[in-house]
């Protein structure tokens, strides 16, 4: 099995670059059936969701439109439900179709803040696609993703976008931490 070190850490890799590449092929699909007739809003949440949201929009075939935020931390949001943006958004979202692009929705916690805030700017529809899910963890059923790209146990995974400590985010595959035993 192929593994790579990350901060003095064992991973193994989880998902290959062809079973990345069906995966977002499958979820654009939906997507394209789904939204037929409609000129979707896609927003990549910044930093992790961009070489999922890169792929996803090649495969897009609608005249959409993509945008980008950057979420800060959601520590201490926990009780307003409002998200700070490092980088806001820069369109107006009013009427439109929103499809939001996150790399993987774990508590679920930003996203419930994220898509409750879109809402009351106006949104015509807000829905999510993250590239992964991880259903075990998940404290904010509003936050499930309608388009996943796959469930996964509650294990840190990095790669394809996902970093560890800033690191990892470069490689092509997913890998997953090696768990002690
Ligand atoms: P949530 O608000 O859903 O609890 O957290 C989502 C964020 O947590 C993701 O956007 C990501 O930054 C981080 N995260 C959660 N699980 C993992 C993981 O397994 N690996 C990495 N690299 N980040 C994760």
């Amino acid at each position: 099995m192929q593994s790579v070190t990350v901060n003095n850490l064992i991973f193994d890799e989880y998902l290959s670059q062809r079973e990345i590449a069906t995966i977002v092929s499958e979820v654009a699909e939906r997507i394209n059936a789904d939204y037929a007739g409609r000129e979707p809003l896609f927003i990549c949440v910044l930093n992790g969701a961009f070489i999922y949201a890169s792929d996803l929009f090649k495969h897009i075939t609608l005249p959409a439109e993509i945008t980008f935020v950057r979420l800060k931390s959601y520590e201490g949001t926990a009780t307003t439900g409002t998200v700070n943006m490092l980088i806001p958004l820069q369109v107006p979202i009013k009427d439109r179709d929103i499809i939001v692009i996150e790399d993987i929705v774990d508590t679920g916690l930003t996203m419930h803040g994220f898509i409750q805030q879109l809402k009351d700017e106006g949104a015509r529809s807000v829905e999510l696609t993250s590239f992964l899910f991880k259903p075990d963890s998940l404290q904010f059923p509003d936050a499930t993703p309608k388009y996943i790209g796959k469930s996964i146990p509650t294990k840190f995974v990095l790669g394809y976008g996902l970093d560890f400590d800033e690191k990892g985010r470069n490689l092509p595959s997913l890998y997953v931490l090696r768990s002690e035993e």
